[in-house]
């Protein structure tokens, strides 16, 4: 079974107009920074469009057709995906791991989270990671408004996939399209907002907990990013496979075919057009294959990113 979702999209202070202008979704406001594509997240939950579960939310069909994702074991639908559009630069932050979020916060996940960069400026940057040697040091350039020398801009061009494991500072800039693959989790913990009002107020900081979570010495920079220019064609190529997900990489130029053999399978179509098992999809479709699903038809010219659960979650 194919299930396509309702997306849900959010309206961010950094947010732009590209995911309405360039993309088949629709929103009212100015300033769409998110379009939650395949998620089970109670701040947004995707309606099944259409077939045997239409109008079914994906935490109710996970909930109520175990069968269809493999009767794995995560207690809740382990995977949130989402295109996001920044406009302006996000906050620096940093996000906990399942064991903290469920100290303390009280939910399931925390998040690991990795980026496929849809498009970017020339030269650009992202912050990933800090220079900070001790937590000491850390807390004291925290506390000292220190954040030019604290974080580190790590280079990044269209194309470029980066994996940002749960206490690695990071922060989107102004003018990144980005797919981002991660767990079911929005527990993120505010550094910096760059002295930002947002409604005449600033944007709450998180800095106690950030100080806890924050990996020191961090050495982020050397894992994280990789280049996915000149991988084969008609293949899928893992770019990642973590305790949490796995994510591949596919330009289609023709025709592929494959067997669907993990607890369930979703494809985000990025660029381009073709058909699977015979159904259109074109740029910004997200689709969920169900387990079982067997053979899978690819046909078209596209570039998708595909992904499914990790080890861990299943
Ligand atoms: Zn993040």
């Amino acid at each position: 079974m194919i299930l396509f979702l309702e997306p849900v999209l959010k309206e961010n202070v950094w947010g732009g107009n590209r995911l309405v202008a360039e993309f088949p979704y629709r929103a009212e406001g100015e300033h769409i920074g998110e379009c939650w594509a395949i998620s089970a997240h109670p701040h947004g939950d995707g309606v099944v469009m259409d077939g045997e579960y239409a109008g079914f939310t994906l935490s109710r069909l996970y909930k109520e057709h175990r069968e269809l994702f493999g009767n794995i074991g995560a207690e809740e639908f382990p995977l949130l995906i989402k295109i996001i559009d920044a406009q302006t630069d996000l906050s620096i932050q940093v996000h906990p791991d399942d064991a903290y979020a469920r100290e303390h916060e009280g939910v399931p996940y925390g998040k690991t989270e990795c980026w496929y960069v849809m498009d970017c400026p020339e030269d650009a940057t992202l912050v990933i990671g800090h220079h900070a040697k001790t937590r000491k040091e850390l807390a004291d350039m925290i506390a000292q408004d220190k954040y030019e020398e604290l974080i580190r801009q790590v280079p990044v061009k269209k194309g470029d996939f980066l994996q940002i494991e749960p206490g690695t500072v990071h922060a989107i800039k102004g003018g990144f399209l980005i797919l981002e693959t991660q767990q079911s989790s929005d527990i993120t913990y505010r550094v910096y907002d760059y002295g930002r009002l947002v409604d005449g107020k600033p944007r709450q900081l998180h800095v106690r907990q950030s100080i806890d979570v924050i990996n020191v010495p961090d050495e982020a920079d050397t894992k994280a990013l990789r280049h996915t220019d000149g991988l084969p064609q008609n293949r899928l190529n893992l770019l990642e496979e973590c305790a949490h997900y796995k994510v591949w990489k596919l330009e289609l130029q023709g025709e592929l075919a494959f067997e669907q053999e993990y607890p369930f399978l979703i494809l985000s179509v990025l660029e381009g057009c073709g058909t699977v098992d015979g159904v259109a999809v074109e740029k910004g479709a997200h689709l969920l294959l169900t387990s079982g699903h067997g053979n899978v038809r690819l046909k078209g010219e596209f570039e998708a990113i595909l992904s499914t659960v990790g080890g861990d979650a299943s």
